[in-house]
């Protein structure tokens, strides 16, 4: 078995690296040839702790597995560590024996942003300059830097509830040497690409405050009561998703759908677009949405990318198990 150190994974993982696993992962999921296990989540009644496990397996990739982990409110005052912790574990398909034990807090953020990334390259018009974020806290860095690569934006603009922590996003736009702008939620409106990735448990944007031709990728609702979009944008835009499962019970899409807005079958696959099977956009007054829940297989596919790296390069620990 080899072990995969949180410590090793920021040497080990490119960004390009994991917009590729993901890109490939959702494409597999698309064509029926991965599929994610039902989702565990449980407030476990210690420490406010939420704990659980995303898994399923990958036949294309041969990637089987599971991710555990969850979130620990009290770990950065208590104990000096971050809140979100997670554990990746694979499983050779062929025997079911464990293969490799991985560090997940790091990966998490890196496929996070893939998942919008591989959005913002297959949806976002080709000519988009300005992105929009909505949010300002971890996830948000990881999200605009990945972000940045996929089209030759001009200038970065954003809200953020906490206005305080706004510079964070100013410090990655700088580091890409470009301009950022803070502006109220109606100058949001000036975004090509939109990236939402907040913790907000109600609607922050309006339909009517983005442009016809925008792409919003929707990242930060991932729980039954989460939200950041009024259901009214899901009724006016093209909607796509990692996982139509997710999208409808916890994604962006639960509102939309139980307020009758829109229908499952209205919410198409982002990997059906990668595959070609679905046309994506079709013009450019067109808005697109990318409601991304985050699946286990997106972590499965950055963590054996990781694996391989380690492997090869040596700084994977092998143990007899
Ligand atoms: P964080 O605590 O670092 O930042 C939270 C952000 O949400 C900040 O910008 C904060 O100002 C904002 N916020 C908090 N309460 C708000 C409210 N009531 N209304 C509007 N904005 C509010 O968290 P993070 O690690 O950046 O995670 C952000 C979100 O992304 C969380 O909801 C997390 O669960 C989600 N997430 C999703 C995926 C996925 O795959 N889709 C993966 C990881 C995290």
């Amino acid at each position: 078995m080899l072990i995969v150190p949180e410590r090793e994974i920021a040497n080990l993982m490119t960004r390009e690296a994991a917009f590729e696993a993901v890109q490939k992962v959702f494409a597999a999921m698309a064509s029926g040839d991965a599929y994610n296990f039902p989702v565990v989540r449980e407030a476990i009644g210690h420490e406010d702790a939420l704990y659980g496990f995303k898994g399923g397996f990958d036949r294309a990739g041969l990637t089987l597995g599971l991710k555990a982990g969850g979130y620990w409110p009290n770990n950065l005052e208590k104990h000096g560590m971050i809140n979100h912790q997670s554990t990746v574990f694979l499983f050779d398909p062929d025997t079911g024996r464990a293969t490799a034990m991985v560090g997940g807090n790091l990966l998490t953020a890196l496929r996070t942003a893939a998942a919008s990334s591989v959005s913002i390259a297959h949806l976002a018009r080709e000519d988009a300059r300005v992105i929009g974020m909505i949010g300002a806290g971890h996830q948000a860095k990881f999200q605009l830097r990945a972000a940045l690569e996929q089209r030759s934006f001009e200038k970065v603009i954003g809200w953020n509830l906490h206005p305080e922590m706004l510079p964070n996003l100013e410090e990655v736009a700088s580091e890409a040497g470009l301009p950022f702008e803070a502006v109220e939620l109606d100058g949001i409106r000036d975004a090509d690409v939109i990236i939402s990735i907040t913790s907000s448990f109600d609607a922050i944007l309006t339909a009517d405050q983005v442009s016809p031709g925008t792409h919003i990728a929707c990242m930060g609702t991932d729980t039954k009561g989460k939200q950041e979009v009024d259901p009214a944008l899901l009724a006016r835009a093209t909607v796509f998703t990692d996982e139509v499962a997710q999208s409808i019970s916890i994604g962006e899409a639960q509102h939309a759908i139980a307020s009758g807005l829109i229908a499952e079958n209205d919410i198409a696959q982002l990997g059906s677009v990668i595959n070609g099977t679905h046309p994506g956009r079709t013009s450019a007054e067109q808005i697109t949405l990318f409601d991304g829940t985050g699946v286990g297989l997106q972590d499965l596919a950055v963590a054996a990318a990781v694996v391989d790296l380690a492997a090869r390069n040596g700084s994977a620990i092998e143990v007899d198990f």
